[in-house]
């Protein structure tokens, strides 16, 4: 795969530096930033630009506002925690395109942060439109993509602006998903296990298909396994599954099995006769070792299952691990996904999370901080594992010695 260059490979000094950047955090009622992981994340890069003497202009989108201005949606809360982060101020300018904004950031000195605010207050932002890219790309000299989470989107902002300006990198935040999604996943240290889950075989069956290139053992877990159960002739009752999937799972258990791949399915199942998700309550539960009656659904994998799951991982060199095991949202049938959480967590192993429910999981569990890798992006991480070309980073300049 080739590489990208990123702010370590060109001259920053003095440049007006457009960074896009992922500030898409969650607040609450009052405004306040409920989960500060994606400032966090975006830090180095912001750091390096300081240090470098970069005039850094940083834009990014928040929910999805759909082309009005909503106030709730204001990027401004995220200034007032950055700058506290960074211990320096940071130029909060009210709208990202415009005179005001391009006054604002004309008068930045060297190594003073502008953000501007949410991209998405305009249409032309999620249309790619050629005008906005054109007004975006006049706040600057070089573009820095550092916002992983969008990069499978040709927005404006990760692709249009990119498109005008001479020079745009990676900054460190994609140069590290790029490194532990892509490098490190293809040429693994091995065995290298995978560790699929969530609820539906179909949003995921490009990437096992690809994954079963790579890996020593295929694990899988949550109410995608049912679908895999269907396909070996077993009956699923009333658990969530695709039976119009089930060609799809006959494919992918032949692909392994023709690829001398383990493909592990649940041993047994935490099974229920009612779920109710709003109240996050489980009626009466079981545990099923085989078929599964109607009026019961599977919701989390056994006991056994978890023991079998936790041993894989174990033994593994790297393992890469996206999706719960379960109805994990509802502390009844959360069980397996924290204990494989823990287990990959507690493993000696190089151990990637692909985003989204599981980096949640790992977080809620305790033992974030024990994993090598967590990614920030979630559709972006599946499409860039599917081996799909994000356009956030295929725009980007490749390095040289690639
Ligand atoms: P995904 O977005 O595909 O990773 O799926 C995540 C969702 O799958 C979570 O909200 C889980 O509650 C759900 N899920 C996992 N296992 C089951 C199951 N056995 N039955 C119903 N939903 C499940």
């Amino acid at each position: 795969m080739p590489k990208v260059k990123t702010i370590n490979d060109v001259d920053l000094e003095g440049k007006r530096v457009f960074v896009r950047v992922d500030f898409n955090v969650p607040l609450d009622a009052d405004g306040t930033i409920t989960d500060e992981t994606r400032i966090n994340a975006a830090l180095p890069t912001i750091r390096k630009l300081i240090e470098e003497g970069a005039k850094i202009v940083l834009a990014s989108h928040l929910g999805r506002p759909k082309g009005e201005r909503v106030e709730s949606m204001s990027l401004s809360p995220v200034a007032t925690v950055l700058a506290g982060k960074l211990s320096v101020p940071v130029l909060f300018v009210d709208d990202c395109v415009g005179e005001e904004a391009e006054k604002a950031v004309n008068g930045l000195e060297n190594g003073q942060v502008a953000l501007l605010e949410n991209l998405r207050f305009h249409n032309g932002e999620t249309d790619n439109d050629p005008d906005f890219a054109q007004q975006l790309a006049a706040h600057a000299d070089l573009f820095v993509n550092d916002a992983f989470g969008t990069a499978h989107r040709a927005h404006a902002s990760t692709f249009g602006v990119a498109r005008l300006l001479p020079e745009k990198v990676s900054g460190y935040l994609i140069e590290k998903e790029l490194e532990f999604l892509g490098e490190k996943t293809d040429s693994p240290q091995k065995p290298f296990a995978v560790i699929l889950g969530g609820a539906k075989v179909s949003d995921k069956i490009t990437v096992i298909d690809k994954l079963i290139d790579k890996a020593d053992v295929i694990i899988i877990g949550g109410a995608m396994a049912y679908t895999f159960a269907l396909a070996n002739g077993k009956k699923v009752g009333d658990s969530l599954c695709e039976p119009d999937k089930v060609d799809m799972a006959k494919a992918a258990l032949d692909k392994a099995e023709a690829k001398g791949v383990r493909f592990l399915l649940p041993v047994d199942t935490l099974i229920t006769n009612a779920l109710d998700f709003d109240a996050k309550t489980l009626g009466e539960t079981k545990i099923s070792e085989g078929d599964i009656e109607d009026g019961w659904e599977g919701v989390d994998i056994g006991p056994r299952t978890t023991e079998l799951y936790a041993e894989e991982v174990a033994k593994a060199g790297t393992v890469l691990w996206n999706g719960p095991m379960g109805v994990f949202e509802v502390e009844a049938s959360s069980k397996g996904t924290f204990a494989v959480a823990r287990a990959v967590a507690q493993s000696d192993a190089l151990s990637i999370i692909g985003g989204g429910d599981s980096v949640k999981a790992i977080n809620q569990s305790g033992h974030g901080d024990q994993v090598t890798f967590m990614s920030t992006g979630g559709g972006a991480s599946l499409e860039f594992l599917e081996g799909k070309e994000l356009p956030g980073v295929s725009i980007l300049d490749q390095s040289p010695n690639s």
